[in-house]
């Protein structure tokens, strides 16, 4: 308690107010006195005391009376009141009117004592509580609008964000001179279709637009023009398409559309309209004046498409025999395909090896890779075979050798189908007949190296063993020499990881490229098979023998193991033999065949013995 604390003491006695202030003396407060109900009233509102001692008997207004009227004014509604009174009645009406405590008379000191300053504490500490809260309340304000702001720097901050990343992606997708879509927003879309129309049924068709004057002004005006014409075409050009068609600049004065066709229509309907506005069209450039002319490709995307690749390519097979033929007009991909010759051949491997891929059209075949052992060895048989594909034509009812058909697969960019067609055919052919895998020393599998640029090649084998359970150390991959060289980079990075995972390799084909000492360092090949040119006719031609035992020696030099194909007669065996070759592979051991159970355990049986 403190002098600035206030208590008003009410009693029409003026002897009563002398006791109680004699009491209270020592509390050390301010006592204010009334002796009236009136004049209490009138210092409570005035002097806001911090406590009020109401006497209830008083002849003007009763202490219940001031009371409930200082209960019902706003400025002194909080102060508590405590009455002093002789009637033990009185107890229930004070508290029913607002009354927090009260005192009966006669009074005793220290009850007055403990009463006043249990009001006063009690008064003391809902001050600090209300302090308390305002405090926080001022906190939480200030916390709130501190975190609004946070908040919106954080909203600025993600917008500018969202926008660099939107600006990013744009510039990815578009080309910048014209703002159309670019090559690669073009593969994406066509992939994507292409993958839609092979489980739906969609009539959609690709347009090669191709401008044929462009150089003319490109080379006259210099490219600012030239600039100035593709934004002007793609400008005229979009106002022809409808909202779902897709637009798209190749690069060059190459465009392309994709759009989605009427039953019956491939695309030309389209086509048409483009030309025959192109025929109005003209690039006014300073006093200059150009007229454009155009070829366009339609290549209906069809079921038998099944890469963006493979549709480029053949527009530009059909662009080709348009640019060979004439100057403007639209060019059909079966119009392209009946008139060149050339490109013919292409084009039927395309729906070809694609048919094939679908209709289970190829086969798996496999030689043995005869193993000789040298005299004073014990050694168990060994048996290793690489597996060979080919393709069965239904139509002329005969098996087409890979030989007629990498090169187009190569070409058309299918071969990494082929390959992932051989080697699950074969995982699954070791999977069903895990008797014979068993047996078997190794399995090799050709992979071309067209295959091996493919990211995610190495992956696919991986989850292909993995899918199947088989061990990765009985299989071989075979990559071609010069392919090899060409793609070191790839090849060494699809290597480094198919190691790791327990696989083999071999180089095959070798000597009839360039691979030299250093490259052979830089692959981690384990095998090389010495190509079958040279061994085909050692034992009569003295430069190919030559070959082979130079190749047999740095082999043994880099510890290689050394593997001689085209091995067709006993006599050619005999040398490799002499020249310390373990491994043979040829007609004169084993000519390919189907790979089947039968076949397969045939042999294995047939040698059961043989080499002890
Ligand atoms: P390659 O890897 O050098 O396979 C050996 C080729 O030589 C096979 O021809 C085989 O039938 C043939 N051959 C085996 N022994 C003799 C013999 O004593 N004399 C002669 N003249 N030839 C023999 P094939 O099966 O026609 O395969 C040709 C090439 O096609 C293969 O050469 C290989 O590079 C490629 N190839 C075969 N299957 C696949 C495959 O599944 N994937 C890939 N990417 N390429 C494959
Ligand atoms: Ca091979
Ligand atoms: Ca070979």
């Amino acid at each position: 308690m403190s002098s600035a604390t206030r208590i008003l003491l009410v009693d029409d006695t003026p002897e009563n107010l002398d006791v109680l202030s004699g009491i209270l003396e020592d509390l050390d407060c301010q006592l204010i006195v009334a002796t009236s109900g009136e004049r209490a009233l009138e210092l409570a509102t005035r002097r806001l005391p911090d406590l009020i001692l109401l006497d209830v008997m008083m002849p003007d207004i009763n202490g219940f009376d001031v009371c409930t009227r200082l209960k019902g004014e706003l400025s002194t509604t909080e102060i508590p009141i405590i009455f002093v009174t002789a009637r033990t009645d009185d107890i229930s009406q004070g508290f029913r009117v607002g009354g927090a405590d009260y005192i009966t008379k006669p009074i005793n000191a220290d009850e007055v004592r403990a009463r006043v300053r249990h009001q006063l504490e009690r008064q003391a500490m809902l001050a600090e509580l209300k302090s308390f809260n305002r405090e926080l309340e001022t906190k939480v304000r200030e916390r709130t609008s501190e975190l609004t702001i946070a908040n919106r720097q954080l909203r600025e901050e993600i917008n500018e964000r969202r926008y660099m990343q939107d600006r990013l992606n744009y510039l990815a997708t578009h080309d910048f001179v014209t703002r159309l879509h670019n090559r690669n927003a073009l593969e994406s879309f066509v992939s994507e279709l292409l993958a839609r129309i092979q489980v739906q049924d969609v009539n959609a068709s690709f347009l090669m637009i191709d401008i044929d004057r462009f150089r003319v002004v490109n080379e006259s005006c210099g490219s600012i023009a030239g600039d100035e014409l593709l934004r002007q075409f793609a400008d005229s050009i979009s106002g022809l398409l409808s909202r779902n068609d897709f637009f798209a600049r190749l690069g060059g004065d190459r465009f392309a559309v994709v759009t989605y066709c009427e039953e019956g229509d491939k695309g030309e309907a389209l086509a048409q309209t483009i030309l025959t506005h192109l025929r109005d069209f003209k690039f006014q450039w300073e006093d200059r004046q150009f007229t454009l002319a155009a070829s366009i490709a339609t290549v209906p995307l069809a079921r038998t498409m099944v890469s963006y690749d493979q549709v480029l390519l053949a527009a530009d097979e059909v662009i080709f025999v348009a640019k060979q033929e004439a100057r403007g007009g639209i060019y059909t991909y079966a119009d392209a395909a009946k008139r060149s010759n050339l490109h013919k051949d292409n084009i039927n491997w395309a729906s070809r090896l694609v048919d094939a891929i679908h209709s289970q059209a190829f086969r798996a075949y496999f030689q043995m890779i005869e193993y000789f052992p040298v005299a004073q060895e014990a050694a168990a048989p060994c048996y290793r075979l690489e597996v060979l594909m080919r393709l069965w034509d239904a139509e002329h009812q005969r098996m087409v050798s890979p030989g007629e058909f990498i090169g187009p697969a190569e070409r058309l960019h299918l071969i990494p189908e082929l390959d992932k067609w051989i080697l699950n055919a074969t995982l699954a052919f070791f999977d069903q007949h895990r008797d014979l895998l068993e047996k078997m020393d190794m399995v090799s599998i050709n992979i071309s190296a067209f295959s091996i640029r493919e990211t995610h090649f190495a992956t696919t084998i991986t989850n292909s063993f993995a899918q199947y359970n088989l061990p990765p150390q009985k299989f071989c991959f075979e990559l071609t020499e010069t392919q090899a060289i060409v793609n070191v980079d790839a090849a060494r990075h699809f290597m480094q990881l198919l190691r790791n995972f327990g696989c083999h390799f071999a180089l095959d084909d070798f000597g009839s490229g360039f691979a030299s000492y250093a490259y052979l360092h830089q692959l981690s090949f384990d095998k090389i098979k010495i190509d079958g040119i040279f061994v085909r006719d050692m034992d009569t031609d003295a430069s190919h023998y030559a070959m082979v035992k130079s190749i047999v020696e740095m082999a043994v030099s880099l510890d290689k193991e050394v593997i001689a194909e085209f091995v067709e007669t006993p006599e050619v065996a005999n040398k490799l033999y002499a020249l310390g070759v373990r491994w043979g592979q040829g007609y004169h051991h084993h000519r390919p065949q189907a790979l089947t159970h039968q076949s397969l355990e045939k042999l294995l049986q047939l040698n059961t013995g043989q080499h002890n």
